[in-house]
């Protein structure tokens, strides 16, 4: 592992792990509950010292699989730290047949619905625990749309940790069996994420649980890096022009970002990607923002999407998103909820990947990025596909057609088929 000290994104000043755990204490002092939060730390590491270690011959003979793989760019002294539910380097898959639909040769797909909870959560949580341990922290806990929670309580269970998750009781039934299923204390609340989000900061304060609040913690960037150190990889070392994040509380573009962020101060890439945000038209904070140039995000009281991954209507990493925006010349974009049923459909009939609505976004802001020209026919592009569909049959219900059962005899199949 590499030492590392916390930087705060809005001040600038350096923290040390051991006096800080969570936020930058000058810049959150004036935190008003409700709000994007201020003070998000970053993670900085002696970059010259490490970067040999990710040069192609070495990262050849390295073993580790998932994030031990990245070890001296992580808050982690041990591999063997992390869970043994590994978080493997996931697919960069090619999909061929949706390149030749959008017209995007260079389209890739990175698959994390094949992660060990199903979506792509499980790289924080699994840093989280890992950190967890490391701190002889007995209980970890998370407020989370859905897949933080899963991710954690699934992340947790295979280390023997306690977890607690506090989640909206609106959230998918899939969602919630993962958790309960997962030996989490299960506290689902009558309301939305936003709310979840602060009584679980309440809740940890008062009975000293370790805190895997997306953003709020801080390795939970760190942890979602690691999406971006893969696609390197997987690209034989380069980095694509863009990469398309659905969005929610924005710690995913945040991870990206970092990820890039971090092999550009290792001198291995040249340039950061575009990031272009996808979020749900229902739920657009972000989008409001960078398309009004406004110096603050509002928040959207009354989230209304079937994505639920994404219905965050106080993106916490808010500020950091924006920051990665405006670094990387990125974009936002939003997509209505009937784009990404389609988008669902689309993806799983073209490239036999089942996503869950989030994750199908990506998908759908691509389309309208490349039909107004933004995203263009000889850039490379990796999307994000976040989450899997059995996360929420019933949004993918919307998308498909199931057909009426039939009588089991030849005549009756011959009478379906129409022949
Ligand atoms: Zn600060």
């Amino acid at each position: 592992m590499a030492a590392h000290l916390l930087e705060c994104i809005d001040c600038g000043k350096h923290h040390v792990p051991a006096e800080v755990e969570y936020l930058c204490p000058e810049c959150s002092s004036q935190q008003k509950p409700m709000q994007p939060l201020a003070g998000l730390l970053r993670c900085v590491y002696e970059y010259n010292g490490v970067a040999r270690f990710f040069e192609k011959d070495a990262l050849a003979a390295n073993t580790e699989r998932g994030l031990a793989r990245w070890l001296h760019i992580l808050p982690v002294l041990s591999p063997s730290s992390f869970p043994p539910l590994i978080v493997s380097a996931t697919p960069l898959r090619a999909a061929e047949r949706l390149r030749v639909e959008l017209n995007l040769p260079e389209l890739w797909l990175k698959d994390d619905t094949v992660m060990p909870t199903a979506s792509f959560k499980d790289r924080a949580s699994a840093m989280v625990v890992a950190v967890a341990r490391e701190r002889d922290r007995e209980t970890v806990a998370t407020a989370s749309t859905g897949n933080a929670a899963t991710a954690l309580a699934g992340q947790a269970a295979s280390v023997g940790m306690q977890s607690v998750i506090f989640a909206p009781a609106s959230a998918p039934q899939a969602k919630l069996a993962q958790i309960a299923t997962f030996g989490a204390r299960l506290i689902p609340i009558k309301g939305t994420y936003d709310e979840a989000f602060e009584l679980s900061i309440e809740a940890c304060r008062e009975f000293g649980w370790y805190n895997r609040n997306t953003a709020y913690n801080p390795y939970t960037v760190e942890g979602k890096k690691t999406a971006a150190l893969e696609i390197w990889e997987q690209l034989d070392y380069r980095a694509p022009d863009w990469v398309i994040v659905p969005t929610g509380d924005g710690v995913i573009a945040a991870g990206i970002e970092k990820g890039f962020s971090d092999l550009l101060a290792m001198k291995l890439i040249d340039r950061v990607p575009r990031l272009a945000l996808v979020q749900a038209e229902g739920c657009q904070p972000i989008v409001r923002a960078f398309e009004s140039n406004a110096e603050q995000i509002v928040p959207e009281h009354r989230p209304q999407t079937l994505a639920d991954s994404i219905s965050v209507g106080v993106p916490r990493a808010g500020r950091w998103a924006m920051k990665a925006l405006a670094a990387t010349r990125g974009t936002a974009i939003a997509v209505s909820d009937d784009e990404i049923v389609s988008a669902i459909a689309m993806l799983g009939a073209i490239s036999g990947i089942f996503a869950e609505p989030a994750a199908a976004a990506s998908l759908a802001g691509l389309k309208k990025l490349a039909a107004h020209g933004i995203v263009k026919s000889d850039e490379t592009v990796v999307a994000l596909i976040t989450g899997s569909g059995l996360k929420d049959v019933a949004a993918s219900m919307r998308a498909v057609k199931i057909p009426k059962p039939i009588k089991p005899s030849l005549d009756a199949v011959r009478h379906a088929l129409g022949v």
